[in-house]
């Protein structure tokens, strides 16, 4: 994820995109204007509506101290969020760290820009570089053919929510490592 780049980041994407065109398809690098009638937009809405609900859900569960807060935008939920919880004992901060990348992953992903989503996350089975989104099972594939081979010839393919938490170990062990 480069700096600058986040969940809210992505989320205000997603809800600015719902809002200016509210009639479109999923979206897309460049608009068809061949269409005549399409459909609502409805899975980029009930995308954000259930990416915001689960992080309420989540935050709230962990600390109901937080429900007193809740945010007034749709994309403060993360911030909320943090504030609420990365001082938590335990795993705690770790699941949060898991929860914010995965949807920085899913928004991305669905805004169609899968490539920036997964390409700097390497395999967390061989630890190298090269996966890609496959839209069609939802999951990102290795290419690697070493890490293959040791998965019985079958190219091993992750979740979000499995790159995700990679990714949240990753930045912990580097954080631990720099202090
Ligand atoms: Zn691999």
């Amino acid at each position: 994820m480069e700096h600058g780049d986040s969940a809210e980041a992505r989320l205000r994407t997603l809800t600015t995109y719902f809002r200016e065109h509210p009639e479109a398809g999923r979206p897309e690098r460049r608009a068809t204007s061949t269409t005549p009638k399409a459909p609502l937009n409805l899975p980029v809405l009930s995308h954000i509506q259930d990416s915001v609900a689960e992080v309420i859900a989540f935050t709230e569960a962990a600390n109901p101290e937080a429900r007193k807060t809740r945010p007034a935008t749709l994309e403060g939920v993360y911030g909320w969020c943090r504030e609420h919880l990365s001082y938590a004992d335990g795993t705690v901060p770790l699941v949060v760290r898991t929860l914010e990348i995965r949807h920085y992953l899913e928004h991305t992903i669905l805004a169609g820009d899968a490539t920036t989503a997964i390409r700097p996350i390497w395999c967390p089975a061989c630890e190298t570089p090269g996966l890609l989104w496959r839209s069609s099972i939802h999951r990102a594939v290795c290419i690697n053919r070493h890490c293959a081979r040791r998965n019985d010839g079958i190219h091993r393919t992750w979740t979000t929510e499995q790159l995700a938490r990679r990714e949240a170990i990753f930045e912990t062990t580097l954080r631990e490592c720099a202090t």
